[in-house]
Protein backbone atom coordinates (compact mmCIF):
# COMPACT_ATOMS: atom_id res chain seq x y z
CA UNK A 1 0.00 0.00 0.00
CA UNK A 2 1.53 3.50 -1.01
CA UNK A 3 1.86 6.73 1.72
CA UNK A 4 -0.19 9.29 0.58
CA UNK A 5 0.04 13.15 1.22
CA UNK A 6 -1.71 16.06 -0.01
CA UNK A 7 0.23 18.32 -2.87
CA UNK A 8 -0.11 20.93 -1.07
CA UNK A 9 2.93 23.20 -2.82
CA UNK A 10 0.64 22.74 -5.81
CA UNK A 11 -2.52 23.64 -4.11
CA UNK A 12 -1.15 26.63 -2.82
CA UNK A 13 -0.14 27.62 -5.91
CA UNK A 14 -3.30 27.34 -7.36
CA UNK A 15 -4.79 29.52 -4.50
CA UNK A 16 -1.86 32.26 -4.58
CA UNK A 17 -1.20 32.32 -8.25
CA UNK A 18 -4.02 31.43 -10.51
CA UNK A 19 -6.90 32.25 -7.71
CA UNK A 20 -5.81 35.41 -5.88
CA UNK A 21 -6.55 33.79 -2.68
CA UNK A 22 -5.74 36.62 -0.29
CA UNK A 23 -7.05 39.15 -2.81
CA UNK A 24 -10.44 37.35 -2.99
CA UNK A 25 -11.15 36.96 0.80
CA UNK A 26 -10.09 40.75 1.14
CA UNK A 27 -12.85 41.40 -1.48
CA UNK A 28 -15.24 39.32 1.12
CA UNK A 29 -14.06 41.08 3.93
CA UNK A 30 -12.56 37.62 5.65
CA UNK A 31 -9.39 39.23 6.60
CA UNK A 32 -8.03 37.17 8.91
CA UNK A 33 -8.03 34.49 6.05
CA UNK A 34 -4.92 34.64 4.13
CA UNK A 35 -2.00 32.18 2.90
CA UNK A 36 -0.32 31.46 6.70
CA UNK A 37 -3.34 30.11 7.44
CA UNK A 38 -4.03 28.02 4.79
CA UNK A 39 -0.87 27.00 4.97
CA UNK A 40 -1.64 25.47 8.39
CA UNK A 41 -4.57 24.34 7.68
CA UNK A 42 -3.25 22.20 4.94
CA UNK A 43 -0.30 20.55 7.08
CA UNK A 44 -3.29 19.79 9.93
CA UNK A 45 -5.53 18.35 7.39
CA UNK A 46 -2.59 16.39 5.74
CA UNK A 47 -1.50 14.70 9.12
CA UNK A 48 -4.60 14.00 9.82
CA UNK A 49 -4.96 12.07 6.74
CA UNK A 50 -1.57 10.73 6.36
CA UNK A 51 -1.85 9.37 10.24
CA UNK A 52 -5.46 8.38 10.38
CA UNK A 53 -7.90 8.29 7.53
CA UNK A 54 -5.48 7.17 4.92
CA UNK A 55 -4.06 3.65 6.52
CA UNK A 56 -8.20 3.26 6.41
CA UNK A 57 -8.21 3.02 2.69
CA UNK A 58 -7.41 -0.40 2.58
CA UNK A 59 -9.43 -1.59 5.15
CA UNK A 60 -12.50 -0.52 3.68
CA UNK A 61 -11.99 -2.18 0.81
CA UNK A 62 -11.39 -5.19 2.15
CA UNK A 63 -13.60 -4.96 5.31
CA UNK A 64 -16.70 -3.04 3.75
CA UNK A 65 -19.81 -2.38 5.76
CA UNK A 66 -22.32 -5.22 6.45
CA UNK A 67 -26.32 -5.30 7.83
CA UNK A 68 -28.16 -6.89 10.66
CA UNK A 69 -31.44 -5.85 12.55
CA UNK A 70 -30.14 -2.38 13.72
CA UNK A 71 -28.90 -1.66 9.92
CA UNK A 72 -25.69 -0.80 8.84
CA UNK A 73 -22.51 -1.29 10.68
CA UNK A 74 -19.71 0.42 8.71
CA UNK A 75 -15.89 -0.37 8.53
CA UNK A 76 -14.01 -1.12 11.69
CA UNK A 77 -12.16 2.08 12.71
CA UNK A 78 -14.33 4.48 10.64
CA UNK A 79 -16.27 5.83 13.55
CA UNK A 80 -12.55 7.03 15.62
CA UNK A 81 -11.52 8.27 12.19
CA UNK A 82 -14.62 10.26 11.93
CA UNK A 83 -14.74 11.39 15.15
CA UNK A 84 -11.39 12.75 14.88
CA UNK A 85 -12.50 14.82 12.04
CA UNK A 86 -15.23 16.07 14.09
CA UNK A 87 -13.29 17.23 17.31
CA UNK A 88 -11.32 18.84 15.43
CA UNK A 89 -13.96 20.83 13.44
CA UNK A 90 -13.42 20.08 9.53
CA UNK A 91 -16.71 19.20 9.19
CA UNK A 92 -17.97 22.85 9.70
CA UNK A 93 -14.87 24.35 8.06
CA UNK A 94 -16.80 26.04 5.12
CA UNK A 95 -20.13 26.40 7.10
CA UNK A 96 -21.70 29.63 8.20
CA UNK A 97 -20.28 30.55 11.67
CA UNK A 98 -24.10 31.15 13.31
CA UNK A 99 -24.66 27.50 12.75
CA UNK A 100 -21.25 26.68 14.32
CA UNK A 101 -19.34 26.92 11.34
CA UNK A 102 -15.59 28.28 10.96
CA UNK A 103 -17.24 30.59 7.56
CA UNK A 104 -13.98 29.38 5.88
CA UNK A 105 -14.23 30.53 1.54
CA UNK A 106 -15.17 27.29 -0.32
CA UNK A 107 -12.72 27.27 -1.80
CA UNK A 108 -10.66 25.81 1.14
CA UNK A 109 -13.01 23.69 1.97
CA UNK A 110 -12.99 21.95 -1.68
CA UNK A 111 -8.51 21.93 -1.22
CA UNK A 112 -9.15 20.11 2.44
CA UNK A 113 -12.10 18.15 0.70
CA UNK A 114 -9.22 16.74 -1.77
CA UNK A 115 -7.11 15.70 1.08
CA UNK A 116 -9.76 13.41 2.78
CA UNK A 117 -11.48 11.84 -0.35
CA UNK A 118 -7.74 11.19 -1.94
CA UNK A 119 -6.95 9.65 1.76
CA UNK A 120 -9.80 7.69 1.71
CA UNK A 121 -12.74 8.14 -1.06
CA UNK A 122 -15.37 5.80 0.64
CA UNK A 123 -14.97 7.42 4.30
CA UNK A 124 -14.93 10.43 2.39
CA UNK A 125 -18.49 10.17 1.03
CA UNK A 126 -19.87 10.61 4.61
CA UNK A 127 -18.75 13.98 5.10
CA UNK A 128 -19.54 15.03 1.24
CA UNK A 129 -23.19 14.01 1.85
CA UNK A 130 -23.82 15.31 5.00
CA UNK A 131 -22.07 18.82 2.78
CA UNK A 132 -24.61 18.42 0.90
CA UNK A 133 -27.56 18.01 3.15
CA UNK A 134 -26.50 21.32 4.64
CA UNK A 135 -26.48 23.21 2.07
CA UNK A 136 -29.73 22.30 1.05
CA UNK A 137 -31.16 22.88 4.40
CA UNK A 138 -29.54 26.19 4.68
CA UNK A 139 -30.89 27.65 1.49
CA UNK A 140 -34.78 26.04 1.35
CA UNK A 141 -35.11 24.78 5.36
CA UNK A 142 -37.61 27.06 7.17
CA UNK A 143 -35.87 28.62 10.57
CA UNK A 144 -37.12 25.87 12.81
CA UNK A 145 -35.47 23.02 10.69
CA UNK A 146 -32.45 25.16 10.60
CA UNK A 147 -32.21 25.25 13.90
CA UNK A 148 -33.27 21.91 15.21
CA UNK A 149 -30.98 20.23 12.52
CA UNK A 150 -27.92 22.43 11.06
CA UNK A 151 -25.86 23.06 14.17
CA UNK A 152 -24.94 18.84 14.76
CA UNK A 153 -25.10 18.40 11.23
CA UNK A 154 -22.80 21.11 10.74
CA UNK A 155 -20.05 19.97 13.00
CA UNK A 156 -21.07 16.62 11.80
CA UNK A 157 -22.09 15.03 15.18
CA UNK A 158 -25.25 14.17 12.44
CA UNK A 159 -24.45 12.96 9.34
CA UNK A 160 -26.78 13.49 5.85
CA UNK A 161 -28.15 11.64 3.55
CA UNK A 162 -29.63 12.49 -0.20
CA UNK A 163 -32.55 10.12 -0.88
CA UNK A 164 -33.48 10.39 -4.65
CA UNK A 165 -33.25 7.20 -6.15
CA UNK A 166 -35.96 4.39 -6.69
CA UNK A 167 -35.50 1.05 -8.45
CA UNK A 168 -37.88 2.83 -10.84
CA UNK A 169 -36.42 6.30 -10.92
CA UNK A 170 -33.00 6.65 -11.54
CA UNK A 171 -31.96 9.65 -13.98
CA UNK A 172 -35.65 10.22 -14.78
CA UNK A 173 -36.69 11.51 -10.97
CA UNK A 174 -40.30 12.10 -12.73
CA UNK A 175 -40.90 8.71 -12.33
CA UNK A 176 -40.65 8.58 -8.69
CA UNK A 177 -43.27 7.45 -6.74
CA UNK A 178 -42.39 7.63 -2.91
CA UNK A 179 -45.24 9.20 -1.11
CA UNK A 180 -45.85 11.93 1.50
CA UNK A 181 -48.91 12.52 3.28
CA UNK A 182 -49.62 15.57 5.22
CA UNK A 183 -50.20 15.04 9.24
CA UNK A 184 -50.56 17.38 11.76
CA UNK A 185 -47.35 19.52 11.69
CA UNK A 186 -45.40 16.94 9.55
CA UNK A 187 -45.96 13.91 7.15
CA UNK A 188 -45.57 10.47 6.85
CA UNK A 189 -43.70 9.27 3.84
CA UNK A 190 -43.69 5.89 2.20
CA UNK A 191 -41.89 3.73 -0.32
CA UNK A 192 -38.18 2.62 -1.05
CA UNK A 193 -35.08 4.91 -1.97
CA UNK A 194 -31.86 2.42 -3.35
CA UNK A 195 -28.47 2.73 -3.53
CA UNK A 196 -28.40 5.63 -0.83
CA UNK A 197 -24.94 6.33 0.30
CA UNK A 198 -24.34 6.33 4.12
CA UNK A 199 -27.91 5.76 4.23
CA UNK A 200 -27.13 4.37 7.34
CA UNK A 201 -23.86 3.26 9.68
CA UNK A 202 -23.34 3.30 13.85
CA UNK A 203 -21.18 6.69 14.03
CA UNK A 204 -23.19 9.09 15.11
CA UNK A 205 -26.45 9.11 17.03
CA UNK A 206 -28.39 10.29 14.03
CA UNK A 207 -28.81 10.30 10.00
CA UNK A 208 -30.65 12.67 8.65
CA UNK A 209 -32.52 11.96 5.42
CA UNK A 210 -33.13 14.35 2.62
CA UNK A 211 -35.94 12.45 0.60
CA UNK A 212 -37.79 13.69 -2.43
CA UNK A 213 -41.47 12.06 -2.42
CA UNK A 214 -44.91 13.29 -3.69
CA UNK A 215 -47.78 15.05 -2.23
CA UNK A 216 -51.49 13.06 -2.92
CA UNK A 217 -52.18 16.24 -5.18
CA UNK A 218 -48.82 16.49 -6.62
CA UNK A 219 -49.03 16.85 -10.58
CA UNK A 220 -47.10 14.28 -12.42
CA UNK A 221 -43.70 14.74 -13.13
CA UNK A 222 -41.01 16.70 -11.88
CA UNK A 223 -43.29 19.78 -10.92
CA UNK A 224 -44.91 17.09 -8.71
CA UNK A 225 -41.66 16.46 -6.24
CA UNK A 226 -41.16 17.92 -2.66
CA UNK A 227 -38.43 18.08 -0.63
CA UNK A 228 -38.64 16.13 3.02
CA UNK A 229 -36.09 15.76 5.89
CA UNK A 230 -36.48 12.72 7.82
CA UNK A 231 -34.28 11.87 11.22
CA UNK A 232 -33.33 8.52 11.43
CA UNK A 233 -34.49 9.22 14.90
CA UNK A 234 -37.40 11.93 15.86
CA UNK A 235 -36.00 14.21 18.57
CA UNK A 236 -37.32 14.94 22.21
CA UNK A 237 -38.42 18.08 23.42
CA UNK A 238 -34.81 18.76 24.20
CA UNK A 239 -33.45 18.19 20.70
CA UNK A 240 -32.14 15.03 20.95
CA UNK A 241 -32.83 12.18 19.14
CA UNK A 242 -35.14 10.04 20.66
CA UNK A 243 -38.08 6.94 19.36
CA UNK A 244 -36.45 5.63 16.16
CA UNK A 245 -38.36 7.07 13.31
CA UNK A 246 -40.12 4.53 10.56
CA UNK A 247 -36.83 4.75 8.30
CA UNK A 248 -34.35 1.57 8.29
CA UNK A 249 -31.83 0.39 6.35
CA UNK A 250 -32.97 -3.30 4.74
CA UNK A 251 -29.70 -3.99 2.47
CA UNK A 252 -26.15 -3.12 1.69
CA UNK A 253 -24.89 -3.19 -2.16
CA UNK A 254 -22.31 -5.62 -3.02
CA UNK A 255 -20.05 -3.46 -5.92
CA UNK A 256 -17.09 -2.65 -7.33
CA UNK A 257 -15.66 -0.07 -5.70
CA UNK A 258 -15.81 2.12 -2.73
CA UNK A 259 -16.65 -0.73 -0.30
CA UNK A 260 -16.12 1.79 2.75
CA UNK A 261 -19.16 3.39 1.51
CA UNK A 262 -22.24 1.83 2.45
CA UNK A 263 -24.87 2.02 -0.20
CA UNK A 264 -27.93 1.06 1.38
CA UNK A 265 -31.32 0.38 0.64
CA UNK A 266 -33.76 2.25 2.98
CA UNK A 267 -37.41 1.63 3.63
CA UNK A 268 -39.46 4.69 5.06
CA UNK A 269 -42.80 3.35 6.21
CA UNK A 270 -42.84 -0.01 6.87
CA UNK A 271 -45.14 0.39 9.64
CA UNK A 272 -47.14 3.87 10.45
CA UNK A 273 -44.96 6.20 7.88
CA UNK A 274 -42.14 7.60 8.92
CA UNK A 275 -42.23 10.63 10.03
CA UNK A 276 -40.91 13.93 8.01
CA UNK A 277 -40.45 17.48 7.49
CA UNK A 278 -41.44 20.04 4.56
CA UNK A 279 -38.11 21.49 3.17
CA UNK A 280 -39.22 24.29 1.19
CA UNK A 281 -41.85 24.77 -1.35
CA UNK A 282 -44.56 22.01 -1.88
CA UNK A 283 -43.65 20.79 -5.33
CA UNK A 284 -40.32 22.26 -5.72
CA UNK A 285 -38.58 19.91 -4.17
CA UNK A 286 -36.47 19.49 -7.51
CA UNK A 287 -35.13 22.86 -7.67
CA UNK A 288 -34.21 22.32 -3.30
CA UNK A 289 -32.15 19.03 -4.23
CA UNK A 290 -30.31 20.75 -7.13
CA UNK A 291 -28.75 23.33 -4.55
CA UNK A 292 -27.53 20.28 -3.02
CA UNK A 293 -26.97 18.43 -6.37
CA UNK A 294 -24.79 21.20 -7.67
CA UNK A 295 -22.87 21.30 -4.60
CA UNK A 296 -22.16 17.57 -5.11
CA UNK A 297 -21.70 17.45 -8.30
CA UNK A 298 -18.71 19.68 -8.08
CA UNK A 299 -16.89 17.43 -5.14
CA UNK A 300 -17.83 14.20 -7.27
CA UNK A 301 -15.76 16.20 -9.64
CA UNK A 302 -13.36 16.58 -7.23
CA UNK A 303 -13.39 12.84 -6.43
CA UNK A 304 -12.20 12.26 -10.03
CA UNK A 305 -9.25 14.40 -9.44
CA UNK A 306 -8.62 13.29 -5.43
CA UNK A 307 -8.50 9.38 -6.68
CA UNK A 308 -6.67 10.05 -9.58
CA UNK A 309 -4.26 12.02 -7.62
CA UNK A 310 -3.38 9.41 -5.17
CA UNK A 311 -3.62 6.58 -8.07
CA UNK A 312 -0.73 8.83 -9.44
CA UNK A 313 1.41 8.56 -6.25
CA UNK A 314 1.40 5.23 -6.29
CA UNK A 315 2.66 5.01 -9.59
CA UNK A 316 5.29 7.29 -9.20
CA UNK A 317 6.51 5.40 -6.47
CA UNK A 318 6.35 2.35 -8.30
CA UNK A 319 7.90 3.29 -11.69
CA UNK A 320 11.15 4.53 -9.60
CA UNK A 321 10.97 1.17 -7.39
CA UNK A 322 10.67 -1.51 -10.50
CA UNK A 323 13.75 -2.78 -11.82
CA UNK A 324 13.10 -3.93 -15.46
CA UNK A 325 15.99 -2.02 -17.71
CA UNK A 326 19.47 -3.74 -17.56
CA UNK A 327 22.59 -2.10 -18.95
CA UNK A 328 25.51 -3.31 -21.00
CA UNK A 329 27.13 -3.87 -17.33
CA UNK A 330 24.30 -5.74 -16.11
CA UNK A 331 23.23 -3.44 -14.13
CA UNK A 332 19.63 -2.55 -13.87
CA UNK A 333 17.15 0.50 -13.97
CA UNK A 334 13.85 1.34 -12.77
CA UNK A 335 11.16 1.67 -15.43
CA UNK A 336 10.82 5.41 -14.88
CA UNK A 337 13.22 5.36 -17.57
CA UNK A 338 10.89 4.31 -20.10
CA UNK A 339 9.29 7.07 -22.20
CA UNK A 340 6.36 5.09 -22.46
CA UNK A 341 6.21 5.20 -18.54
CA UNK A 342 6.98 8.73 -18.52
CA UNK A 343 3.99 9.27 -20.53
CA UNK A 344 1.87 7.58 -18.44
CA UNK A 345 3.30 9.56 -15.61
CA UNK A 346 3.13 12.32 -17.20
CA UNK A 347 -0.20 12.31 -18.60
CA UNK A 348 -0.98 11.68 -14.73
CA UNK A 349 1.04 14.71 -13.23
CA UNK A 350 -0.46 17.18 -15.91
CA UNK A 351 -3.75 15.71 -15.87
CA UNK A 352 -4.35 15.95 -12.40
CA UNK A 353 -2.80 19.23 -12.52
CA UNK A 354 -4.90 20.86 -14.67
CA UNK A 355 -7.80 19.25 -12.80
CA UNK A 356 -7.15 20.83 -9.77
CA UNK A 357 -6.97 24.18 -10.95
CA UNK A 358 -10.27 24.15 -12.47
CA UNK A 359 -12.26 22.49 -9.27
CA UNK A 360 -10.55 25.01 -7.22
CA UNK A 361 -11.27 27.57 -10.03
CA UNK A 362 -14.73 26.69 -9.89
CA UNK A 363 -14.93 26.21 -6.20
CA UNK A 364 -13.44 29.82 -6.11
CA UNK A 365 -16.32 30.97 -8.57
CA UNK A 366 -18.59 30.23 -5.58
CA UNK A 367 -17.10 32.10 -3.22
CA UNK A 368 -17.10 35.05 -5.57
CA UNK A 369 -20.46 34.69 -6.95
CA UNK A 370 -21.38 34.75 -2.85
CA UNK A 371 -18.86 37.80 -1.83
CA UNK A 372 -20.00 39.97 -5.15
CA UNK A 373 -22.04 43.15 -3.76
CA UNK A 374 -22.87 44.63 -7.29
CA UNK A 375 -26.23 42.33 -8.61
CA UNK A 376 -24.45 42.27 -12.12
CA UNK A 377 -21.16 40.94 -10.63
CA UNK A 378 -23.14 38.07 -8.54
CA UNK A 379 -24.85 36.31 -11.58
CA UNK A 380 -22.34 36.89 -14.37
CA UNK A 381 -20.36 34.81 -11.42
CA UNK A 382 -22.72 32.35 -10.52
CA UNK A 383 -23.68 32.03 -13.84
CA UNK A 384 -20.01 31.13 -14.48
CA UNK A 385 -20.59 28.31 -11.23
CA UNK A 386 -23.80 26.78 -13.22
CA UNK A 387 -21.12 26.59 -16.39
CA UNK A 388 -18.42 24.91 -14.61
CA UNK A 389 -20.42 22.26 -13.07
CA UNK A 390 -21.20 20.03 -15.53
CA UNK A 391 -17.35 20.58 -16.62
CA UNK A 392 -15.99 19.54 -13.05
CA UNK A 393 -17.85 16.52 -12.46
CA UNK A 394 -17.97 15.73 -16.37
CA UNK A 395 -14.74 16.35 -17.22
CA UNK A 396 -12.70 15.75 -14.03
CA UNK A 397 -14.43 12.09 -13.51
CA UNK A 398 -14.29 10.51 -17.30
CA UNK A 399 -10.83 11.89 -17.02
CA UNK A 400 -10.36 9.59 -13.83
CA UNK A 401 -11.57 6.39 -15.66
CA UNK A 402 -8.23 7.22 -17.66
CA UNK A 403 -5.75 8.09 -15.33
CA UNK A 404 -6.65 5.40 -13.10
CA UNK A 405 -6.03 3.04 -15.44
CA UNK A 406 -2.85 4.38 -16.14
CA UNK A 407 -1.96 4.15 -12.75
CA UNK A 408 -2.71 0.27 -12.87
CA UNK A 409 -1.08 -0.30 -16.69
CA UNK A 410 2.63 1.19 -14.45
CA UNK A 411 2.41 -1.62 -11.99
CA UNK A 412 1.97 -4.02 -14.78
CA UNK A 413 0.55 -7.04 -13.76
CA UNK A 414 1.44 -6.15 -10.15
CA UNK A 415 -1.61 -3.24 -10.86
CA UNK A 416 -4.05 -6.03 -12.25
CA UNK A 417 -3.49 -7.93 -8.98
CA UNK A 418 -5.38 -6.06 -5.88
CA UNK A 419 -2.55 -6.51 -3.10
CA UNK A 420 -0.29 -3.64 -4.60
CA UNK A 421 -3.74 -1.21 -4.21
CA UNK A 422 -3.53 0.38 -7.59
CA UNK A 423 -6.54 -1.42 -8.44
CA UNK A 424 -8.54 -0.80 -5.71
CA UNK A 425 -8.42 3.26 -6.89
CA UNK A 426 -9.09 2.36 -10.84
CA UNK A 427 -12.09 0.56 -9.27
CA UNK A 428 -13.21 3.07 -6.80
CA UNK A 429 -13.36 5.67 -9.56
CA UNK A 430 -15.33 3.74 -11.63
CA UNK A 431 -18.74 5.08 -9.74
CA UNK A 432 -17.35 8.84 -10.48
CA UNK A 433 -19.11 9.30 -13.59
CA UNK A 434 -22.52 7.62 -12.82
CA UNK A 435 -23.60 8.96 -9.53
CA UNK A 436 -24.68 12.49 -9.13
CA UNK A 437 -25.86 12.41 -12.53
CA UNK A 438 -23.87 10.34 -15.10
CA UNK A 439 -21.43 11.86 -17.67
CA UNK A 440 -24.97 12.08 -20.15
CA UNK A 441 -26.84 13.58 -17.42
CA UNK A 442 -24.18 16.49 -16.86
CA UNK A 443 -23.61 16.66 -20.90
CA UNK A 444 -27.57 17.29 -21.35
CA UNK A 445 -27.18 19.99 -18.41
CA UNK A 446 -24.50 21.63 -20.07
CA UNK A 447 -26.03 22.06 -23.43
CA UNK A 448 -29.57 22.63 -22.14
CA UNK A 449 -29.64 24.59 -19.44
CA UNK A 450 -25.88 26.02 -19.33
CA UNK A 451 -25.95 27.28 -23.43
CA UNK A 452 -29.01 27.17 -24.95
CA UNK A 453 -31.08 29.01 -21.99
CA UNK A 454 -29.02 31.57 -22.23
CA UNK A 455 -27.86 31.62 -25.79
CA UNK A 456 -24.42 30.85 -25.53
CA UNK A 457 -23.78 33.96 -23.91
CA UNK A 458 -21.95 32.57 -20.44
CA UNK A 459 -19.75 30.29 -22.75
CA UNK A 460 -18.70 33.50 -24.65
CA UNK A 461 -17.74 35.60 -21.98
CA UNK A 462 -15.03 32.39 -20.85
CA UNK A 463 -13.84 32.58 -23.43
CA UNK A 464 -13.50 36.03 -23.54
CA UNK A 465 -11.36 35.28 -20.09
CA UNK A 466 -9.14 32.90 -21.87
CA UNK A 467 -8.86 34.79 -24.80
CA UNK A 468 -7.18 36.81 -22.19
CA UNK A 469 -4.52 34.24 -21.36
CA UNK A 470 -4.16 33.85 -25.37
CA UNK A 471 -2.47 37.37 -25.35
CA UNK A 472 -0.57 37.05 -22.32
CA UNK A 473 1.35 33.73 -23.58
CA UNK A 474 1.73 35.31 -27.11
CA UNK A 475 3.19 38.74 -25.68
CA UNK A 476 5.58 36.58 -24.00
CA UNK A 477 8.25 34.79 -26.60
CA UNK A 478 8.79 31.47 -24.55
CA UNK A 479 5.39 30.84 -24.59
CA UNK A 480 4.14 31.90 -27.66
CA UNK A 481 3.45 28.79 -29.78
CA UNK A 482 0.76 27.77 -26.35
CA UNK A 483 -0.39 30.87 -26.92
CA UNK A 484 -1.39 29.97 -30.36
CA UNK A 485 -2.48 26.78 -29.44
CA UNK A 486 -4.85 28.12 -26.89
CA UNK A 487 -6.02 30.84 -29.59
CA UNK A 488 -6.67 27.66 -31.70
CA UNK A 489 -8.64 26.22 -28.74
CA UNK A 490 -10.97 28.58 -27.88
CA UNK A 491 -12.14 28.97 -31.77
CA UNK A 492 -12.17 25.01 -31.72
CA UNK A 493 -14.82 25.72 -28.25
CA UNK A 494 -16.76 29.09 -30.58
CA UNK A 495 -17.10 26.66 -33.15
CA UNK A 496 -18.88 24.07 -31.50
CA UNK A 497 -20.48 26.58 -29.11
CA UNK A 498 -22.19 27.95 -32.51
CA UNK A 499 -23.15 24.20 -33.92
CA UNK A 500 -24.78 23.27 -30.71
CA UNK A 501 -26.70 26.96 -30.78
CA UNK A 502 -27.78 26.86 -34.76
CA UNK A 503 -28.30 22.33 -34.68
CA UNK A 504 -29.66 21.49 -31.23
CA UNK A 505 -33.12 23.51 -31.75
CA UNK A 506 -33.61 21.79 -35.65
CA UNK A 507 -32.04 18.09 -34.58
CA UNK A 508 -34.12 16.64 -31.67
CA UNK A 509 -31.54 14.41 -31.67
CA UNK A 510 -28.40 16.55 -31.58
CA UNK A 511 -28.19 17.99 -28.53
CA UNK A 512 -28.13 14.40 -26.96
CA UNK A 513 -25.55 13.33 -29.19
CA UNK A 514 -23.23 16.05 -29.59
CA UNK A 515 -22.98 16.70 -25.51
CA UNK A 516 -20.72 14.67 -23.66
CA UNK A 517 -17.95 15.13 -26.76
CA UNK A 518 -19.08 19.26 -26.17
CA UNK A 519 -18.39 18.83 -22.10
CA UNK A 520 -14.85 16.75 -22.66
CA UNK A 521 -13.61 19.54 -25.32
CA UNK A 522 -14.44 22.35 -23.18
CA UNK A 523 -12.81 20.66 -20.02
CA UNK A 524 -9.48 20.61 -22.18
CA UNK A 525 -9.69 23.84 -23.23
CA UNK A 526 -10.29 24.99 -19.87
CA UNK A 527 -7.47 22.34 -18.46
CA UNK A 528 -4.96 24.35 -21.24
CA UNK A 529 -6.28 27.94 -20.32
CA UNK A 530 -5.54 27.11 -16.62
CA UNK A 531 -2.14 25.87 -17.21
CA UNK A 532 -1.38 28.56 -19.71
CA UNK A 533 -1.81 30.77 -16.63
CA UNK A 534 0.20 28.45 -14.31
CA UNK A 535 3.07 28.47 -17.24
CA UNK A 536 2.59 32.36 -17.25
CA UNK A 537 2.89 32.49 -13.36
CA UNK A 538 5.43 29.90 -13.06
CA UNK A 539 7.70 31.74 -15.16
CA UNK A 540 6.94 34.84 -13.43
CA UNK A 541 8.36 33.42 -10.42
CA UNK A 542 11.07 31.67 -11.49
CA UNK A 543 12.38 35.58 -13.33
CA UNK A 544 11.83 36.95 -9.86
CA UNK A 545 14.02 34.15 -8.06
CA UNK A 546 10.81 33.87 -5.78
CA UNK A 547 8.95 30.29 -5.17
CA UNK A 548 10.53 27.09 -4.98
CA UNK A 549 12.67 26.39 -8.09
CA UNK A 550 11.90 22.72 -8.45
CA UNK A 551 8.50 22.68 -8.06
CA UNK A 552 8.25 26.07 -10.51
CA UNK A 553 10.39 23.78 -13.27
CA UNK A 554 8.06 20.93 -13.17
CA UNK A 555 5.31 23.26 -13.34
CA UNK A 556 6.32 24.78 -17.00
CA UNK A 557 6.82 21.38 -18.01
CA UNK A 558 3.71 19.71 -17.17
CA UNK A 559 2.04 22.81 -18.76
CA UNK A 560 3.77 22.64 -21.68
CA UNK A 561 3.07 18.56 -21.67
CA UNK A 562 -1.03 19.29 -21.41
CA UNK A 563 -0.90 21.26 -24.42
CA UNK A 564 1.21 18.86 -26.54
CA UNK A 565 -0.26 15.73 -25.44
CA UNK A 566 -3.86 16.62 -24.07
CA UNK A 567 -5.16 19.62 -25.73
CA UNK A 568 -4.92 18.50 -28.52
CA UNK A 569 -7.86 16.33 -27.64
CA UNK A 570 -10.55 19.12 -28.36
CA UNK A 571 -10.13 18.79 -32.03
CA UNK A 572 -11.01 15.18 -32.19
CA UNK A 573 -14.26 16.10 -30.00
CA UNK A 574 -15.28 19.39 -32.39
CA UNK A 575 -14.97 17.01 -34.94
CA UNK A 576 -17.47 14.51 -32.97
CA UNK A 577 -19.55 17.34 -31.91
CA UNK A 578 -20.13 18.03 -35.84
CA UNK A 579 -20.41 14.87 -37.09
CA UNK A 580 -24.56 15.11 -35.23
CA UNK A 581 -26.89 12.11 -34.82
CA UNK A 582 -27.18 10.79 -38.04
CA UNK A 583 -24.99 7.62 -37.56
CA UNK A 584 -26.14 7.82 -34.01
CA UNK A 585 -29.54 7.48 -34.57
CA UNK A 586 -29.26 5.19 -37.65
CA UNK A 587 -29.78 1.44 -36.52
CA UNK A 588 -33.33 0.59 -35.68
CA UNK A 589 -33.07 -1.71 -32.16
CA UNK A 590 -32.89 -4.61 -33.66
CA UNK A 591 -29.78 -3.94 -35.58
CA UNK A 592 -28.32 -3.61 -32.42
C1 LIG B 1 -22.45 3.43 -5.26
C2 LIG B 1 -23.64 4.27 -5.55
C3 LIG B 1 -23.99 5.30 -4.70
C4 LIG B 1 -25.12 6.07 -4.95
N1 LIG B 1 -25.51 7.03 -4.06
C5 LIG B 1 -26.73 7.61 -4.20
C6 LIG B 1 -27.27 8.46 -3.18
O1 LIG B 1 -26.62 8.73 -2.17
N2 LIG B 1 -28.51 8.96 -3.35
C7 LIG B 1 -29.26 8.69 -4.45
O2 LIG B 1 -30.38 9.17 -4.53
N3 LIG B 1 -28.77 7.92 -5.44
C8 LIG B 1 -27.54 7.37 -5.34
N4 LIG B 1 -27.05 6.55 -6.31
C9 LIG B 1 -27.83 6.35 -7.52
C10 LIG B 1 -27.21 7.05 -8.70
O3 LIG B 1 -27.32 8.43 -8.58
C11 LIG B 1 -27.88 6.48 -9.97
O4 LIG B 1 -27.42 5.15 -10.10
C12 LIG B 1 -27.58 7.32 -11.19
O5 LIG B 1 -28.21 8.56 -11.12
C13 LIG B 1 -28.03 6.62 -12.47
O6 LIG B 1 -29.34 6.14 -12.37
P1 LIG B 1 -29.64 4.62 -12.72
O7 LIG B 1 -28.70 3.77 -12.00
O8 LIG B 1 -31.07 4.37 -12.55
O9 LIG B 1 -29.26 4.51 -14.26
P2 LIG B 1 -30.22 4.89 -15.47
O10 LIG B 1 -30.86 6.19 -15.22
O11 LIG B 1 -31.08 3.72 -15.77
O12 LIG B 1 -29.15 5.08 -16.64
C14 LIG B 1 -28.65 3.99 -17.42
C15 LIG B 1 -27.89 4.58 -18.61
O13 LIG B 1 -28.79 5.37 -19.41
C16 LIG B 1 -28.29 6.68 -19.55
N5 LIG B 1 -29.38 7.64 -19.51
C17 LIG B 1 -30.44 7.65 -18.68
N6 LIG B 1 -31.19 8.75 -18.91
C18 LIG B 1 -30.58 9.44 -19.90
C19 LIG B 1 -30.85 10.67 -20.59
N7 LIG B 1 -31.92 11.41 -20.28
N8 LIG B 1 -29.98 11.07 -21.54
C20 LIG B 1 -28.92 10.31 -21.87
N9 LIG B 1 -28.61 9.17 -21.27
C21 LIG B 1 -29.43 8.73 -20.29
C22 LIG B 1 -27.32 6.88 -18.38
O14 LIG B 1 -26.35 7.87 -18.69
C23 LIG B 1 -26.74 5.50 -18.22
O15 LIG B 1 -25.68 5.32 -19.10
C24 LIG B 1 -25.90 5.81 -6.10
C25 LIG B 1 -25.53 4.79 -6.98
C26 LIG B 1 -24.43 4.00 -6.69
C27 LIG B 1 -24.11 2.87 -7.63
Amino acid sequence: MSDYSYPYKDAEFILNEIIGFDQMCAAGGLDEVNSELVTAIFEEANRLAVEVIAPLNWVGNELGATVDENGCIETEGFKDAYWQMVESGWCGLGFPEEFGGQGMPRVLATATDEVWQSSNLGFSLCPLLTHGAVEAILVHGSDELQQAYLPKMVSGEWTGTMCLTEPQAGSDLAALTTKAVPEDDHYRLYGQKIFITWGDHQMTDNVIHLVLARLPDAPHGVKGISLFLVPKFLLDENGEPGEANDAKCIAVEHKLGIHGSPTCTLSFGDGEGAVGYLVGKPHNGLAAMFTMMNDARQSVGLQGLSVSERSYQQAREYAKERLQGTRKDGSRYSIINFPDVRRLLMLMKSGTEAMRALAYVAAAEIDRSRFAEDPEEKTRRFARVELFTPIVKGWLTEMSQELTSHGVQVHGGSGYVEETGSAQHFRDARITTIYEGTTAIQANDLVGRKILANNGEVLADLLSDISTTVADLSADDRFADLGASLSDAVDTAEDARCWVLENALSDRFAAGSCGVNFMMLLGYVCGAWLMGESALKAAANLDAGSGDKAFLEAKLVTSRFFFEHLLPRANAHLAAVKAGSASMMALNEDQF
